[in-house]
């Protein structure tokens, strides 16, 4: 395409290697370990110290190492295997050129966030892990993809804990000649999108990024014909003041659309994820408003093309807007649609309390011909509290279904559990891992050889964890009591339980801290001893989410949990791979059904890492009693206290009289069948079911192909 540029970062490499570039400057390597590992082998220690930035390493490793691999026999053997796969895979005939011919047209994704790699942090937590899996798994089916969110020029906060357990965050500008990223230009020029708002025009540059096959564009308001205040517009994901909030939503939804054509494109489908993008429907009304249709006539044409995935199972948790903001920067826009104030705020209008909003979620349900929720329970909560949209229709009737969220298998899956599917299932079982035929081989698996590869990972998570914790302590700053804290006592044969998420009060981090004395009992038996890992950030802004790491951290501190309980700063997706691939139990404690899905899980399962977890979300449909451990019940309880009670009660008992005696259940071979039988049942049912293959698969069916006939 005439507007793809050549990606601006320069390497100076020995011809015989000179593709590392270009397999760098695509994310493509980040979901292929092997392709992972051909970096990493230049430098292992250099490539761990730059969290596993490639442009970086190729920068830095040096000309005389970069000479030797150039003359290494093996290496050599090693990338020409890679680029063998990375060549085959942009040329082979995909499963949709395969099934799905009428696929065309391209399908666009808009998301505020995506959890591509470590080294991009333009994502926060679950919502952006899951457009990231959706691209990746988009690209390897081959679909004619394409996305837009935001090129956050200081990303994701970095988390510190302080020695009394307060997040404190700190905003690191990134350094974008560092990262995959490519300006979009024509004739030398940045291409632009503007909005004018009432007093002035807002414009950003567009970024792109390749994730394998997909070209992903990411604005950017830091340009210079912009006011200060508008340049640091993306400088951070959701800034809690809804001035900001309401104007990047403006960018990400009209700007957006606006950056797709002047990119050329004429997409098929537009897939709203989440309600941050809802303006998107609105600005395709107005393109048809301006060349004489009407409103109405432009809404009811292109409703069909619009898919909205809502995340969000409680009414407070969505995005809504006061009516002042709707004034301050859309006042000149409803004129565009043909509308008067009042019309252009009735389409989204929500009836509150606190007076009417303009409500994102409602104006993307209106707006779009197909929408979901995250996971069955989630698809029915959803249609509950939507239900005042369609007052003549039942619950049940109401337009919104379900598609469960799912990971993708290769990025979350240890590579050495991947060599042994392979070695058992056979070569081809990742293009087939939504067949649960092939799925019940995991059977087969001799039980050593999958409780090996498991105790690998624990030992290389163990590793790593002292690792980190070792160059925290180095860097300075950080209190003896916090090393102890971090996980330098960590035991890399005792039973370990893995808790990290966004810390949201929902998510109840602090539920198996309920009863502190009867915890340290159970941690602390001889021979039996229990290890709990946590992890996760709270937004800067929620001070109640800060107070639960702190209520986490205190405890974690004490003498008496013997260096047990461990908090480990910064979570972010590399933390997250070595803890879903090396603990032994995953545990999730949400208050029902605040839990829209939930991913981790999943994650954790794939690996062999069976769930410990309330019935909400996904693991409502994947826990069959052999795959995992429930907690609390399935039912609506009197009050959050009670239902706190309850929960608790219940996880100390499975805990103490399941899953402790499970564990240590050992044979004469220092292993445990009774566990490994858990083990290949959460792979049975997980990874067929809960990858993104199935997800995105479901949502071809569901909803892109009936959009194309609509
Ligand atoms: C998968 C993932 C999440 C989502 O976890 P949930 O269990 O769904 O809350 C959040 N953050 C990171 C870094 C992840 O990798």
């Amino acid at each position: 395409m005439e507007f793809l540029t050549t990606p601006s970062q320069k390497f100076d490499l020995p011809k015989r290697i000179s593709r590392l570039g270009e397999l760098a400057t695509n994310l493509w390597w980040s979901w292929h370990p092997e392709a992972f590992r051909l970096f990493g082998r230049l430098d292992y220690d250099l490539w761990e110290r730059l969290n596993h930035n490639p442009i970086r390493l190729l920068n830095e490793v040096g000309q005389a190492r970069l000479n030797q691999a150039a003359n290494d026999k093996e290496y050599l053997e090693h990338y020409d295997e890679i680029f063998k796969g990375f060549d085959a895979y942009f040329t082979k005939e995909s499963w949709s050129q395969k099934t799905h011919k009428s696929l065309k047209k391209p399908i666009t994704y808009f998301s505020m966030e995506y959890g591509l790699h470590e080294t991009l942090p333009i994502y926060s937590g679950g919502l952006g892990v899951l457009s990231g899996d959706h691209l990746k798994e988009s690209s390897d089916l081959g679909l004619p993809f394409i996305a837009v969110g935001f090129m956050y020029a200081q990303g994701y906060f970095s988390q510190r804990i302080t020695e009394d357990g307060w997040q404190e965050a700190v905003n690191n500008p990134l350094t974008f000649e560092h990262l995959p990223v490519t300006l979009v230009q024509k004739d030398g020029k940045p291409v632009t999108v503007s909005f004018d708002f009432p007093d002035r025009k807002l414009t950003a540059q567009i970024w792109e990024v390749r994730v394998g096959r997909v070209p992903l564009y990411l604005l950017d308001s830091n340009v210079e014909s912009n006011n200060d205040y508008d340049r640091l517009l993306t400088a951070r994901l959701y800034w809690s003041d809804l001035d900001r909030r309401v104007m990047q939503e403006v960018l990400l939804g009209i700007g957006g659309v606006r950056a797709l054509r002047a990119l050329g494109y004429d997409p098929a489908v537009w897939h709203m994820n989440e309600g941050h993008a809802s303006f998107l429907t609105l600005e395709r009304i107005r393109e048809q408003v301006a060349s004489g249709t009407a409103f109405t006539a432009a809404a009811d044409k292109n409703r069909g093309q619009n898919v909205f995935t809502t995340h969000t199972p409680v009414p407070a948790g969505n995005d809504e807007f006061p009516l002042y903001l709707i004034d301050k920067y859309l006042s000149t826009y409803w004129g565009e649609l043909g509308l008067t104030r009042e019309q252009f705020i009735d389409v989204a209008k929500h009836n509150t309390p606190h007076g009417d909003m303009y409500s994102m979620p409602v104006l993307a349900l209106k707006l779009s011909g197909g929408s979901n929720g995250v996971s069955e329970l989630h698809g029915e909560v959803s249609r509950d509290m939507w239900k005042f949209l369609w007052e003549d229709r039942a619950v049940k009737d109401v337009p919104i279904q379900h598609v469960t969220n799912g990971v993708h298998t290769r990025n979350w899956m240890a590579r050495r559990m991947n060599n042994l599917l392979e070695k058992h299932l056979g070569a081809a079982w990742y293009d087939n891992l939504d067949d649960h035929e092939l799925m019940q081989k995991i059977d087969g698996i001799p039980d050593k050889e999958l409780w090996g590869v498991h105790l690998h990972l624990k030992r290389k998570m163990a590793f790593y964890l002292t690792e980190r914790v070792r160059d925290r302590w180095t860097r300075g700053g950080f209190h003896p009591v916090q090393v102890v804290a971090s996980g330098v006592l960590i035991n890399p044969y005792a039973l370990t339980i893995g808790f990290a998420r966004r810390f949201a009060t929902y998510k109840r981090a602090s539920l198996i801290l309920s009863d502190v004395e009867r915890l340290l009992e159970l941690i602390n038996r001889p021979n039996h001893p229990v290890q709990i890992i946590f992890a996760g950030k709270a937004h800067p802004a929620d001070d109640p989410g800060k107070k639960l790491i702190q209520q986490v951290y205190r405890t974690v501190k004490k003498a008496e949990t013997g260096g047990r309980i461990i908090f480990v700063e910064d979570y972010d997706m590399n933390l997250a791979r070595y803890l879903v691939q090396g603990v032994d139990v995953w545990l999730n404690t949400p208050r029902r059904p605040y839990e829209a899905s939930g991913t981790s899980g999943m994650k954790a399962a794939i690996n062999g890492v069976p769930n410990f977890s309330v019935l909400d979300g996904w693991w409502c449909e994947a826990y069959n009693q052999k795959n995992g451990w429930s907690i609390g019940d399935d039912r609506k309880y009197e009050s959050n206290e009670a239902q706190d009670a309850f929960d608790a009660e219940n996880l100390y008992n499975t805990l103490e009289h399941q899953i402790i005696p499970k564990f240590y259940d050992r044979d004469p071979k220092e292993m445990s069948t009774a566990w490994v039988a858990f083990m290949k049942e959460s792979m049975k049912t997980v990874i067929p079911q809960f990858s993104t293959r199935r997800m995105v698969k479901e949502y071809v069916q569901k909803f892109y192909i009936p959009a194309l006939k609509k």
